[in-house]
């Protein structure tokens, strides 16, 4: 009898990695084996196939991201190079919507980083996957419930990016301070989980290397619905405080003064 796929119900006649294989750069090119224990799980071929169509796609997505620590910087110049070029740069149309080469660096040392915008749906839905995996690496059962990923590493549109990128770093740095870090190869990809909280929703840290961090929130099916008076307030455009340790983040601070005179918070989280 085989085991279940690790996104459905079918049975897992394949094996994936978690994350893609491919991210992890090779012996003949790193002079390193990074490719120690890497995460597998079973997977139908359908799930499997849809998957290896996106591994390449993440992998020119993170790698070039500066920033990053020579074993990406290294990967991305070597076998990403190679393949963006095999392919004439095709590969960089499907991963920005739209995009520039910017050139950065002065005398005779530059290096081409990216610029531009990338095809954050698709992203997302990777890095789900990726959650999906992990959970059943590491708690040996399939996730059931909704997701939400965060991508630390994108600058986005939506209001509120900057204090809402603080606020959830400083919530994960604070719950996730004591965590282990898991992966044997923790210079390309570590992950770490958090308690559940008190509605039963706990986070993943999926870290690439050791600088690209992503957050997934699972929400089980059994979850109560959380309802959080800050986000609430946020979300409508109430100017509003939320503190974190000793910290304070505010959002909406230019927001219309009269809907400053929001009812009282009793929530201890809140000022
Ligand atoms: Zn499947």
């Amino acid at each position: 009898m085989s085991e279940l796929c690790y996104m459905c119900d079918k049975p897992g006649t394949t094996v994936e990695h978690v994350p893609p294989k491919c991210l992890f750069p090779e012996l003949k090119d790193a002079g390193v084996n990074f490719r120690l224990n890497l995460i597998t799980v079973p997977s139908c071929e359908e799930h499997n196939c849809k998957k290896s169509v996106d591994d390449e796609f993440l992998m020119v997505s993170i790698a070039g991201i500066l920033g990053n620590n020579s074993i990406g910087f290294e990967h991305y110049n070597g076998k990403i190079q190679r393949s963006l070029k095999r392919t004439s740069y095709k590969l960089l149309e499907k991963v920005f919507l739209k995009k520039r080469l910017v050139r950065l660096g002065s005398e005779n040392k530059f290096i081409d980083i990216l610029w531009g915008t990338p095809d954050y749906k698709r992203l997302i839905d990777c890095f789900t996957h990726i959650a999906y995996g992990i959970h059943r690496h590491h708690f040996k059962a399939n996730f059931i419930g909704s997701t939400k990923a965060y991508l630390g590493f994108l600058h986005t549109n939506v209001p509120n990016p900057k204090a809402f990128k603080a606020f959830i770093k400083e919530k994960a740095s604070l719950e996730l301070a004591d965590k282990t870090k898991y992966g044997d190869n923790p210079g390309v990809f570590y992950y770490q989980y958090t308690e559940p909280d008190m509605f039963g929703i706990f986070l993943v840290r999926l870290c690439f290397y050791q600088n690209v961090d992503v957050y997934v929130a699972y929400m089980p099916s059994t979850a109560e619905k959380p309802f959080h008076l800050g986000f609430e307030l946020m979300n409508l455009g109430y100017r509003t405080i939320i503190t974190l340790g000793d910290k304070e983040f505010e959002f909406n601070s230019g927001s219309d003064p009269k809907r400053l005179s929001a009812p009282p918070i009793s929530d201890s989280e809140i000022k």
